[in-house]
């Protein structure tokens, strides 16, 4: 069996996504993103779809980890984007 996309589904709660390749247009619609910051531990939603009408669909998704600011302290570096799969129907 033949894989289209290069995503490794490690296990339910855990995914390696490459993030280099992957892009807001190419990742598949039912992953969900969060970030979390380093310094202060605030988490968010991000809202895909706002970010790819902001920045375009093409941005990759490391280079929008790069562009992750955190709510809660404005901390700008070394914040981890975050997948999660939502469950399909
Ligand atoms: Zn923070």
């Amino acid at each position: 069996m033949k894989h289209r996309r290069s995503i490794e589904l490690a296990s339910p709660g855990r995914h390696a996504v490459e993030i280099e390749k992957e892009t807001l247009a190419t990742l598949p619609q039912w992953f969900v993103l969060h970030a979390h910051c380093r310094t202060c531990h605030h988490e968010a939603s991000i809202d895909r779809w706002e970010i790819a009408r902001r920045h375009g669909h093409d941005l990759s998704l490391a280079n929008l980890a790069k562009r992750l600011k955190c709510q809660g302290c404005g901390n700008r570096s070394d914040n981890l984007l975050l997948l999660q799969k939502l469950p399909r129907d």
